[in-house]
């Protein structure tokens, strides 16, 4: 066994069906007064119930979270926060919400307890990803990390079939990049794993019916497995792109993840031979990772090429560029033209591209 370093996080996690009722005792746990509840637009109304089931802990409501985590938003946040008298922030809803979260903790240190109901994965990283004027970068800092998370299963049964695969590729991201990070160790890698066999178990079950509520339990499990892995070790092509189409074309989040995963495993498949095994068997498939990772994405309806996301043709060019300007650690070297391949190949929705 290679020597490795693992960094364990704190952290407190409630996971089963009907744990929203606990949320109450949760903020008295932890010493605090008044929760201000974070959420989209979208789910003002699920916000403001929440807000009302605290009674006298609740602070209110701010329902302004977007996608991307612009900076603007979260300066309207700032200020209804400071309009109010919270001493704690309770995000409930996909990586939108918990974003929000995060960006005013790290502007706050305020403690936070979230509530995920996608399997986004964000309740458990110290990552912060915010967007200003189309460029989307991202911070590691303890102050993001939450308290609490309360992983409620009975949240995720409303999450439509191609959000909740398109999630779960988002997840099956974290745990790929994992494998062949250049920080990966023994404890990641068996996260890693189990997140992504878990997953791929349950995608096709909810897509047949999304209420079923093992499958969601498993999806949801594999969810936290998943975020654990990406709050534990670097990433790599995969995420930089994501960020880099989300910042400049404000693309959807997670269908971005599944458009892009079978191309940029392909990309990384020849220097990473340890973790394609690894997929190959946690998928249980006998054909090549990024091939199987497709057919997955096919099969759940979620394999969208990239120009039906958003992105115009020009940004390949433009977000290769870029990529390649500022490049991350990858296992296999970054390079343009292989990048625009990648990218060209998901933006016309064709198979992923065999790379040397
Ligand atoms: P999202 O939060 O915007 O949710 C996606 C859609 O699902 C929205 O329309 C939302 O209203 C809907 N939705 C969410 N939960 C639902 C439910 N239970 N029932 C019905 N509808 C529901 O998107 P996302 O993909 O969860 O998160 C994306 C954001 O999270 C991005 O900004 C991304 O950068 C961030 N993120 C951050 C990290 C991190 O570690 N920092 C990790 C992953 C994602």
């Amino acid at each position: 066994m290679q020597p490795f370093i693992h960094s364990g996080l704190p952290g407190r996690v409630l996971f089963g069906s009907g744990t929203l009722c606990r949320l109450g005792d949760e903020v008295r746990r932890l010493e605090c007064a008044h929760a201000l509840v974070l959420c989209t637009s979208g789910h003002a109304q699920q916000g403001q119930a929440l807000a009302d089931s605290l009674g006298p802990l609740s602070a209110g409501v701010f329902a302004g979270a977007v996608m991307h985590t612009p900076v603007d938003a979260t300066e309207q946040a700032l200020a209804s926060l400071r309009g109010s008298h919270a001493d704690l922030l309770v995000s409930i809803g996909g990586g939108s919400a918990i974003g929000l979260g995060k960006a005013l903790a790290l502007r706050t240190n305020l403690p936070q307890i979230c509530i995920p109901t996608t399997y986004a994965g964000s309740e458990v990283t110290p990552v912060v990803g915010q967007t200003l004027g189309g460029r989307k970068t991202t911070q590691r800092s303890p102050a993001v990390l939450p308290k609490t998370v309360i992983y409620d299963v009975d949240l995720t049964l409303s999450l439509p079939a191609a959000v909740s695969a398109a999630s779960g590729f988002n997840s099956m991201a974290h745990a790929i990049e994992a494998l062949y990070a250049r920080d990966a160790n023994p404890l990641t890698s068996l996260l890693a794993t189990q997140s992504i066999a878990r997953m791929a178990g349950a995608l096709p079950v909810i897509a047949r019916d999304i209420k079923d509520p093992e499958a969601r339990s498993e999806a949801l499990y594999a969810a936290w497995l998943g975020g654990t892995c990406l709050a534990s070790v670097g990433m790599a092509l995969h995420h930089r792109l994501c960020h880099v189409l989300g910042g400049m074309f404000d693309m959807p989040h997670a269908f971005t993840h599944a458009a892009l995963l079978p191309h940029t495993v392909a990309y990384n498949a020849g220097a990473s031979p340890a973790a394609m095994d690894a997929v190959r068997e946690a998928l249980a498939t006998p054909l090549p990772a990024p091939r199987a990772l497709h057919e997955l994405g096919h099969s759940l309806g979620i394999a969208i090429p990239l120009r039906e996301l958003g992105m115009p043709e020009a940004g390949v060019k433009q977000a290769a560029d870029e990529v390649c300007a500022n490049p991350c650690w990858n296992p296999c070297p970054l390079r343009r033209d292989p990048v625009r391949t990648l990218l060209r190949n998901a933006w016309r929705g064709h198979a992923p591209h065999e790379f040397d």
